[in-house]
């Protein structure tokens, strides 16, 4: 549609905050940020809002993810809405399907899905200064003067580049697009990779399958995952007594961010700490001196994202389960080859090889001013400032962005305090009666310069791994301070590092 037959494109010509309306607000993706957003953008004023999700429910992450074994490993007392805190979880650590029913729950208590084009892809967004058109899949254009990205970091599954893969005869999926309808029960199972992803699965299907074959190509350090099931009475308890919902929150954001986030960004003890754990975690339950020389990496705990579970080295430890260390040479009609000359026979294999960790909104063509483009802005390397900002895409804001501190922190928190910075925008924009309001290049560049010095004292970059953290920058895309001064800072902006355009 141009602009000329939207509706809508008149009426928007004129700044909003300068003709005293409200913003028309896109938002891009309904997982827990697009929650997190509309909801905290109602409660500041905030109406006029649009989200745009590619799938028919809420959830992100949680909605695609469906393998078995899959839960979180961020304690569910903390791993929720700090505006929608519940008494009633059935873990220390929920499942995935709790954590959707929640989101859920939270999108429609909060009124939030009333806003939500669901089945609506955003396919461009191209900035028409001081506003952009938005372009969905179904070819419709709409105009919006403010637009969030809420659409999560790993959401392009990644998938190996093995010769022979297409010729498998059984059935082949990724871990990301699970197929329900593949029994798994007795049959000859194999898993490529031993990440997070992975090594849940492993725990949760090993004791079902006929024979499991894991490929692993690098260990990884793992913690144990002290799960717990809560008895109704200690729920019923705190239903009471919301106070100790908020402690209980409190409790293990702290514990988990001066432990583990700690333990990522130069905190020497608690590095060792964790170090401690995990090598006694492998000890404690791989008896086997060969396997467990195999399991044992050769890295810094917490280089690689810190993988908590508690299944995966029993389930390996069983006598129907092999570690594959050897390299896989191709995949075959009958199973995996590796370098050894080895033939794998399998029923099924299962793609846990992550996630293209570039994206965030990419595929969507993003124009910005002057005919920008983001994809090659970034190329390879996404930047952003403050993880929120790109320069030349004016009122243009990510939630969850490039070097979000996703260092094992709890992304509903962070996603929290994103959205409280933007609506600190927006609050200025309308007090001094802004067009717009872009992240100056100088300020960008001098902020990224810093983060790119600081990353090299973080375990990411001294731990001797290679990790997803990694893009063509060669450093990892990660915040490098402690996470609660990025946390801080996002109640704090400071408009000098932006345009600010009457
Ligand atoms: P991942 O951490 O990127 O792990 C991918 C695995 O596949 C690695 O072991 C990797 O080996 C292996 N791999 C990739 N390509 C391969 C190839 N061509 N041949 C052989 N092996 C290959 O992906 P993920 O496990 O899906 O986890 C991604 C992120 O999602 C996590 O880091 C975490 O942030 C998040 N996550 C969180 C939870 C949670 O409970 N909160 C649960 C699951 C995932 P290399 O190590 O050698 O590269």
């Amino acid at each position: 549609m141009s602009q000329a037959q939207d509706p809508t494109a008149r009426e928007l010509q004129q700044p909003w905050a300068q003709a005293g309306r409200q913003p028309r607000i896109a938002v891009v993706g309904a997982g827990m940020s697009g929650i997190a957003a509309v909801v905290k953008l109602r409660r500041a004023g905030y109406s006029d809002i649009t989200v745009y999700e590619k799938a028919d429910r809420v959830g992100g992450t949680w909605r695609e993810n469906t393998y078995p074994g899959l839960s979180c490993d961020i304690p569910s007392r903390w791993y929720c809405f700090s505006f929608a805190l519940r008494a009633d979880w059935t873990h220390r650590y929920p499942y995935g399907a709790e954590v959707q029913a929640y989101l859920e729950q939270v999108a429609r208590e909060f009124g939030v899905n009333e806003h939500v084009k669901f089945n609506c892809p955003v396919t461009d967004l191209h900035y028409v200064g001081p506003q952009w058109r938005l372009t969905s899949g179904d070819g419709e254009s709409a105009w919006y003067d403010v637009v969030i990205s809420a659409t999560g970091i790993l959401h392009r599954p990644a998938y190996p580049d093995i010769a022979g893969l297409q010729s498998f005869t059984g059935d082949c999926f990724h871990s990301a697009r699970w197929d329900h309808s593949v029994d798994i029960a007795g049959k000859r199972v194999g898993v490529i990779g031993t990440g997070s992803t992975a090594c849940q699965i492993v725990g949760a299907i090993t004791p079902e399958v006929g024979e499991m074959r894991v490929f692993q190509r690098t260990p990884q350090w793992m913690a144990g995952l002290p799960q717990k099931k809560y008895s109704p009475a200690w729920n019923r308890l705190l239903g009471r007594f919301p106070l100790l919902q908020r402690f209980a929150y409190h409790y293990y954001f702290r514990l988990m961010m001066h432990i583990f986030s700690a333990a990522t960004v130069g905190n020497k003890p608690m590095q060792r700490l964790v170090s401690w754990g995990c090598r006694r975690n492998l000890e404690q339950h791989i008896a086997d001196p060969e396997l467990r020389a195999k399991l044992t990496p050769d890295y810094q705990a917490a280089c690689k994202r810190l993988i908590f579970c508690s299944d995966f080295y029993p389930a390996l430890a069983s006598p129907h389960a092999h570690l594959v260390t050897e390299h896989i040479a191709g995949v075959e009609p009958a199973g995996v080859r590796t370098a050894d000359g080895a033939l794998h026979e399998l029923d099924v294999l299962v793609l846990a090889t992550g996630f293209d960790p570039t994206a965030f909104i990419l595929p969507t063509r993003v124009t910005g001013e002057n005919g920008v483009d983001l994809a090659a802005t970034w190329n390879g390397a996404p930047r952003a400032h403050r993880a929120v900002a790109v320069p030349a895409f004016p009122n243009f804001w990510m939630i969850e962005g490039p070097t979000g501190p996703v260092g094992n922190l709890s992304l509903i928190t962070i996603s929290e305090h994103q959205v409280d910075y933007i609506i600190a925008m927006l609050e200025r924009m309308k007090r001094d009666g802004l067009a717009a309001i872009a992240a100056r290049q100088d300020a960008c560049e001098r902020y990224n310069a810093e983060m790119g010095e600081a990353i090299r004292d973080t375990v990411w970059m001294t731990g001797g791994c290679d990790s997803w953290y990694f893009d063509a920058s060669g450093k990892p895309n990660l915040y490098p301070w402690f996470p609660a001064r990025y946390l801080r800072e996002m109640h704090n902006p400071v408009f000098e590092e932006y345009e600010l355009v009457q």
